[in-house]
């Protein structure tokens, strides 16, 4: 009888039924208002981060679709796509923010995020064959928004893609811009170019009353070699002017990404896209933009790693300043994550205190790479979901089956403080 009392106490305390199933074999339950959810799905196919807001804002960062096949040389990866090959990745990403906002009877994804123009962050229209009614390919991005509609997207292009070279020949870029173009007159689509040092970007799309009972801030960090000086909207350029530059040797793709770092009470975290910190191959000081950036952030709780962890990323210099409580590592690809990078990672002498790390898809040749490092992986494959409880104080980490569409929880961490 006792029992049976102690167990309606316990249920009435845990509120909705979808709170009881936070446990290790159900599905992780539905968002509720005052959470902050970072959902790192893992299609296999490259990074896409989906958001939601302590007050309903909705934020998609990438969409990649690499598709098995290497845009540089139309060679095969022999990746496969998670959770399985029947359907690319662009529409797995949209089935699973669509069951993420299941509670919403108008799913809509309120901004999209293209952290820089590169297959496995946007989709590649290579050897695809699926159309949609305005033309263009349906990859990565573009097929995301055939299945939700897509509010506003920022990018580092937009409108003209000239930085730092025009961008015509690109055929990923061109038919990203006949989606732009078709959802803009048809759908009512929104697009802006990302710009560092402003806070104004990304903001809560709910009415008054709702948008201040959950305040966050989201900081645009860095863009296109733009970095935020700390103050204001002040920004200084990291890159020398072009003008002094052979196009040889202007900055890569990966060093545009868009950087950001947004917090909900004391929980910070950090977005990097596929920025680089470590020189290679007698590189310019100036490719290091690890070292600019890290002037300008603060610690964070969780950090998305750059560039995969591959081996040009995640610098000491960054590392010290960001000091991770928790790194997510986006692998895709064999040499995701690099064993040196998990060295400077786990290394005491960056910074003092714990840290786990959580990999998104690990490769069987990555695992034999990284074979020191593997038991202090908390996980090697499945969807990383950081969820901040309401206020940001606390947070947990959940790791959810990629092998199907019941997004069972495998793992969880947690509750961690928010430093
Ligand atoms: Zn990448």
């Amino acid at each position: 009888m006792q029992q049976i009392r102690l167990f309606v106490l316990y249920l009435t305390l845990l509120g909705p039924i979808e709170a009881l199933a936070q446990e290790v074999g159900q599905p992780l339950p539905v968002w509720q208002a005052g959470e902050l959810d970072i959902h790192h799905i893992n299609t296999g196919q490259g990074n896409a981060s989906f958001i939601i807001f302590p007050e309903g804002t909705t934020l998609l960062v990438d969409a990649g679709a690499i598709n098995s096949m290497d845009w540089r040389t139309n060679k095969p990866r022999n990746i496969p796509t998670r959770p399985t090959n029947d359907r690319q990745a662009g529409e797995w990403i949209a089935h699973y923010v669509r069951n993420t906002l299941r509670f919403d009877t108008n799913p809509t994804i309120d901004y999209a995020i293209i952290t820089h123009f590169h297959d496995d962050h946007m989709g590649t229209p290579l050897n695809v064959t699926k159309r949609s009614a305005g033309g263009y390919v349906l990859t990565g991005i573009t097929e995301v928004g055939e299945f939700i509609p897509i509010r506003k997207i920022l990018d580092r292009g937009w409108p003209d893609y000239k930085y730092p070279r025009p961008m015509t020949a690109d055929t990923m870029v061109s038919n990203y811009r006949r989606f732009l173009d078709w959802q803009i007159q048809h759908k009512a689509l929104r697009v802006e170019r990302f710009q560092a040092g402003r806070s104004d970007q990304i903001v809560s799309v709910k009415p008054t009353g709702v948008r201040e009972k959950y305040p966050f801030t989201f900081t645009n960090l860095a863009v296109n070699g733009q970095v935020w000086t700390g103050k204001g909207s002040n920004t200084w350029s990291a890159f020398p002017d072009l003008i002094t530059l052979q196009p040889a040797v202007y900055p890569n793709e990966n060093m545009c990404s868009i950087v950001f770092q947004l917090r909900y009470g004391s929980f910070d975290y950090f977005s990097g896209g596929d920025i680089q910190g470590v020189l290679q191959f007698g590189e310019p000081a100036w490719h290091d933009i690890e070292t600019p950036i890290s002037t300008v952030v603060k610690p964070v709780d969780v950090q998305l790693l750059d560039h995969h962890g591959y081996g040009d990323s995640q610098n000491g210099t960054l590392l010290a300043s960001l000091r991770p409580r928790i790194c997510i590592i986006p692998a895709w690809h064999a040499t995701h994550p690099a064993p040196e990078v998990l060295e400077r990672i786990f290394s005491g002498q960056t910074y003092r205190g714990d840290r786990d790390a959580f990999a998104t898809n690990l490769l069987e040749e990555a695992k034999t790479a990284i074979h020191d490092f593997l038991p202090r992986l908390k996980s090697t494959s499945g969807h990383v979901v950081v969820r901040v409880d309401p206020g940001g104080a606390t947070y947990r980490v959940f790791v959810l089956d990629d092998t199907n569409e019941s997004f069972n929880i495998k793992a969880m961490y947690g509750p961690y403080a928010s430093q």
